[in-house]
């Protein structure tokens, strides 16, 4: 697709950024659809973030993305902020409309469009999380929006996830374990749905996995984790093994694209386009 002069301007900023997957998403869905738009990385330091958002409104782009560090800077500096993004506390999408910029967290409908589309429900579930740092809290509203029963969440240090368990208490029911703790062995034999938020076994570290005996776990229960390096984990590998149901994080990583694709071009992305972009550029 050639960039001419009607070209609508899209980007995600973050630091660092060349490793973002978002730019092989976003163009291969406007070139899908056939669109007047071009999405790039915009690399933005943390002191610099005013600037860039300035910047970007000056130069009237349709809107962008937003990634670590700058989720929650980033909010003070928007003209509105979506129901979803303020509960969450983070916003990865911007709309510029005419100089007005209003942010959106679209991480909450990947994650949890990507496990209705596998044909699981989490309504009236009991959700078993392990680790909660900033991914899970859209995770966790995602969840508790779907309706689920419950949510106990397993970390390796219960105080530093209180505050969070307390603040979204006001919506749910959600509960914190140490994951070595036995009442979270008997949470574990009562989950419906498992959900990896922590990093193990993410490449290049793919030997790790959060501590789970799958012994315990009821042999219907959905098992999810969002990393998506390497596309089988060893935790998703042994559920398989032991006969459940699985899901990687890939989906979540094109939805929350495909959601912002829409928010800013009206038009609706051929998700299975980015699933394969993202796959070819992942083995690439
Ligand atoms: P984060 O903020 O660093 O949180 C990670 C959580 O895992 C924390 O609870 C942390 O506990 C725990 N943890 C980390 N290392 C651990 C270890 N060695 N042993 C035990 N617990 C450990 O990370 P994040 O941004 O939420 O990202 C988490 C994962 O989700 C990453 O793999 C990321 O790639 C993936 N992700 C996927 C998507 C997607 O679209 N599919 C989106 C966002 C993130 P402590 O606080 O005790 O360190």
């Amino acid at each position: 697709m050639m960039i001419k002069g009607t070209t609508k301007n899209l980007g995600v900023m973050g630091w660092p950024i060349a490793h973002s997957l978002s730019p092989v998403l976003q163009n291969a869905a406007i070139a899908a659809a056939d669109l007047d738009y071009t999405y790039m990385a915009l690399p933005v330091k943390p002191e610099a973030l005013a600037a860039a958002v300035n910047g970007l409104k000056a130069l009237q782009f349709r809107g962008f993305n937003v990634t670590i560090p700058h989720k929650t800077a980033i909010m003070p500096l928007l003209d509105e902020i979506d129901k979803d993004a303020r509960i969450i506390g983070a916003v990865n999408t911007v709309v510029n409309d005419d100089g007005k910029l209003t942010g959106y967290n679209t991480d909450v409908t990947g994650f949890i469009d990507a496990m209705l589309a596998r044909g699981f429900n989490p309504k009236a579930k009991e959700v078993v999380l392990l680790g909660a740092g900033g991914a899970a809290r859209a995770v966790v509203w995602g969840l508790i929006k779907s309706g689920v029963k419950a949510i106990n969440i397993g970390v390796r240090n219960p105080k530093k996830v209180q505050p969070l368990a307390d603040e979204f208490s006001n919506y749910g029911s959600i509960t914190v374990f140490n994951w070595d703790d036995e009442n979270f062995s008997a949470k574990l034999a009562q989950a419906d749905l498992l959900v990896n938020t922590t990093p193990l076994g993410m490449a290049p570290k793919i030997d790790a996995m959060p501590p789970v005996d799958w012994k315990l776990v009821k042999k219907t229960a959905f098992v999810y984790d969002i990393i998506y390096t390497p596309a089988e984990t060893k935790f998703l590998r042994e559920a398989r093994e032991h006969g459940h149901e699985t899901l990687n994080g890939e989906g979540m990583l094109t939805g929350q694209g495909a959601a912002a694709f829409s928010k800013w071009t009206g038009v609706k992305p051929d998700i299975d386009v980015m699933k394969q972009a993202l796959r070819d550029a992942l083995l690439g």
